[in-house]
């Protein structure tokens, strides 16, 4: 149902058979809800009542409440899209209305909403993928190695603007080759962005190093500069130097890269960039994932681009970048035989997934303009709505807007949330939380953690919210969540 005419369907108990058929007629749900003048649920009446009504010679001037008693069956705000379907089955009906905890009606679910689930970030290929992948299979060339990896990594290495690339088989793998060919193992310190999925930091644990977490700043929500300077201060002073830094570029948006290069080249630290979220995105012109001595994408199904699962080093070290190569393909020592001195791992993309990543990649653009377009759609179908702030796009970045995100204003942030979150799962729409920071992990515990002024990551985390984004939503599907976030806002900040 189209979010916004909720209150198109309400009538009063005094309003007539005659009344709610216009209403019926006009509005063409199926259903009014009779309702008090608290907006308490009284009953629902659909197309079937008015029906059995007229059947039964009942005079169009009727009042509603003078038809037969009927138990209306509604859930409560914390029913999931499960509950909502058992009860449609169960009851044989097409409409779940829901009330809160007074009984006030608050939304209404119907069957056929429910038959189509806007995902959060989903797989879309293009044209090439199919044929480039029928090349791997004509040529026989499905053993892991081949011309599309070759391919991949040149046209990759090119549009990003580096010299060379490595092709893996997650970005997880190229993180965990980064830091190894930054020479990180036990003992060490790696200083990491607090706000990001998990895969950013447990290499540095799987090396035997201890992470020390970064705070982001509110502009960008990436590693606060300030952050970091107070990290690198205080390490020093106690005649600490950390081994690497993982700077995240979160949600398709460069960080600070400027500031935070500077303080880091100053400290002698090197950058490992992750880019996972943020190919296509650039900074004052150069691209995302161009700034690290070593930085990593990935191709996992969510990504802006896709080879189902796949990563990718990159940086301008040739020696590094072929040692990465090495590594990922159990560091065998040039010789006949199988000669070993160091400690490999298999980690290297098929020559089969390459062929579909050569493929998404001649469409990264559109991906990225289509992402863009999502952005904008949201902002438009709330514009003018106070109490949330969208994640920004400061001066000198272009964000590809992977995810859509804004964080809640609101006194009880995490709550709004968690109701914001419940409506749209309960409308078969996929939204999730911003990633929550390393520092409140329980796999983390203990680890240092400098803030910024403020914890704003767990700020952003408390009332952050990611929307659908994918570059396959059509138009029917963006109004359709804009029109939810809508009357889901209002639900959060009412019953917060
Ligand atoms: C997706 C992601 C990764 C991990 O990439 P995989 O290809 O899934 O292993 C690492 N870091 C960030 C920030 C990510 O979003």
């Amino acid at each position: 149902m189209h979010a916004t005419t909720l209150d198109s369907l309400l009538i009063g108990p005094d309003a007539t058979l005659h009344d709610a058929l216009a209403r019926l007629d006009a509005t063409a749900q199926g259903i009014v809800l009779v309702t008090d003048a608290q907006r308490r649920l009284l009953r629902t009446v659909t197309d079937g009542d008015l029906r059995r009504a007229a059947l039964a010679g009942t005079p169009p001037q009727t009042p509603l409440r003078a038809l037969p008693a009927k138990e209306p069956t509604c859930a409560g705000l914390q029913a999931s899209m499960r509950d909502v379907l058992q009860l449609l089955d169960a009851q044989r009906i097409d409409h779940v209305p829901v009330v809160d905890a007074d009984g006030r009606i608050v939304d209404l679910v119907t069957r056929r909403e429910l038959s189509q689930r806007v995902w959060l970030s989903s797989p879309h290929l293009g044209d090439d993928e199919a044929t480039l992948v029928q090349e791997a299979f004509s040529s026989n060339w499905i053993a892991p190695l081949g011309p599309h990896v070759d391919a991949f990594e040149r046209e990759l290495a090119a549009r990003v603007g580096v010299a060379h690339a490595a092709a893996t088989s997650s970005g997880t793998a190229a993180l965990h080759l980064g830091l190894r060919l930054l020479g990180v193992g036990p003992g060490d310190l790696v200083l990491c962005s607090s706000l990001t999925f998990v895969a950013s930091a447990n290499p540095i644990r799987q090396l035997g190093a201890t992470p020390v977490f970064i705070d982001s700043e509110p502009q960008s929500w990436n590693m606060s500069p300030r952050a970091l300077q107070r990290a690198l201060d205080t390490l020093a002073a106690e005649g600490r130097r950390p081994k690497a830094a993982v700077v995240v570029d979160l949600y398709g948006l460069s960080a600070e890269m400027n500031a935070l290069l500077a303080l880091l080249d100053a400290a002698g630290v090197p950058m490992l960039e992750d880019a996972a979220e943020s190919l296509g995105a650039s900074y004052h012109g150069r691209a995302s994932g161009s700034f690290g001595a070593l930085a990593v994408f990935s191709f996992n199904g969510n990504k802006i681009i896709t080879t189902s699962g796949g990563g990718m080093l990159v940086g301008n070290d040739a020696q590094l970048i072929d040692h990465a190569r090495r590594l990922s393909t159990q560091a065998r020592e040039p010789a006949r035989h199988y000669e070993h001195v160091e400690d490999g791992y298999n980690y290297r993309m098929s020559n089969v997934l390459a062929g579909i990543g050569r493929g998404q990649l001649r469409v990264l653009q559109q991906r990225v303009d289509a992402r863009r377009a999502v952005f904008e759609h949201y902002r438009r179908a709330l514009a003018g709505r106070a109490g949330l702030r969208w994640m920004g796009e400061p001066p000198g970045h272009r964000s590809t807007r992977w995810l859509s995100a804004f964080v809640l204003e609101h006194p009880r942030p995490q709550r709004a949330r968690d109701l914001l979150l419940d409506f749209l799962e309960r409308h078969n729409v996929e939204a999730r939380p911003v990633w929550k920071p390393m520092h409140l992990q329980p796999l983390y515990a203990g680890c240092r953690y400098f803030a910024h002024d403020g914890d704003v990551s767990a700020a952003l985390f408390g009332g952050g919210v990611c929307l659908p984004s994918g570059s396959n939503l059509d138009t029917a599907q963006l109004d359709r969540v804009g029109a939810l976030l809508q009357r889901g806002l209002d639900v959060a900040e009412a019953q917060a």
